[in-house]
């Protein structure tokens, strides 16, 4: 059965303090819910800025529940890169997963599929399952164009990987026009995509590979309409951005299957 997630990206919020303060109130709220998450197999992924990874490893030492990754990594193995944080870094701290390809990536830093293909290898050589985000902008959906957009994006940056790294890969679907707009996509609308997406998947690799891979939604995803798009057969969860800062809406998203 593939994995139910509910993924909570930070972006560039919360000090020290406030990171440690969410993520304590998370953890006494979902302590509560510890079997539904067992009997739902449900992950709760928290994707905090860099300098919070290190303190994750120590909160959620024992929280079976709980894995968190980075927002991004470098596509280079080492060395003078200022600023820069490679993958074999953030695997380090104890990190699963990392982000790769968040719409905002591709917009402020210019990130093209060929970059993300390199950072999504990277992070797989290096033990991290990368989050790979894929979605059109709305003048492409006003046109027509999302289907064709969101097939380039998967083909032009991961599909041509091994088998073996493709199980690894989680895709999240974040339709730009619902990213921190508070228009979200209907549940309709991301379970028309999500099931293309799926279908790719079993076109370029294999129906098993497809049905094991978790593809989940992000844009303006809440504790009001999670539930309803988590309902939707092709829909495994969401990636969360704005909602995920405040302990108690996430925990409602992360009961919400
Ligand atoms: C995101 O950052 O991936 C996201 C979906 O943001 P929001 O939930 O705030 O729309």
């Amino acid at each position: 059965m593939r994995k139910k997630l509910a993924a909570g990206n930070w972006k560039m919020n919360q000090s020290l303090d406030e990171g440690i303060g969410l993520v304590s109130n998370l953890l006494e709220l979902a302590a509560t819910k510890t079997e539904y998450y067992q009997n739902n197999n449900v992950q709760i992924l928290l994707f905090p800025p860099f300098i919070h990874l290190v303190l994750l490893e120590t909160l959620l030492e024992g929280q079976p529940h709980f894995a968190y990754g980075a927002q991004n990594c470098s596509w280079a193995d080492k060395g003078a890169y200022t600023g820069e944080v490679s993958a074999s870094m953030i695997h380090s701290t104890g990190a699963g997963y990392v982000i790769i390809g968040h719409s905002e990536r591709r917009q402020y830093f210019s990130e093209s599929n060929r970059i993300l293909s390199e950072k999504a290898q990277i992070a797989l050589k290096n033990g991290l399952q990368p989050v790979f985000c894929c979605g059109e902008v709305l003048a492409e959906r006003e046109k027509g164009e999302q289907f064709a957009i969101v097939e380039s994006q998967l083909s032009e940056a991961i599909f041509h990987f091994e088998e073996e790294d493709i199980k690894k890969i989680i895709i999240a679907y974040e339709p730009v026009w619902a990213i921190g707009t508070g228009v979200t996509a209907s549940p309709e609308q991301a379970q028309e995509m999500h099931a293309f997406i799926r279908n790719l998947i079993a076109k370029n690799f294999s129906t098993e590979i497809a049905n094991e891979t978790s593809i989940i939604y992000g844009g303006s995803c809440n504790a009001a309409n999670a539930k309803l798009l988590f309902s939707m057969p092709d829909v495994d969860g969401g990636l969360v951005g704005g909602a995920s800062l405040i302990a108690e809406d996430f925990f409602t998203i992360s009961t919400s299957f």
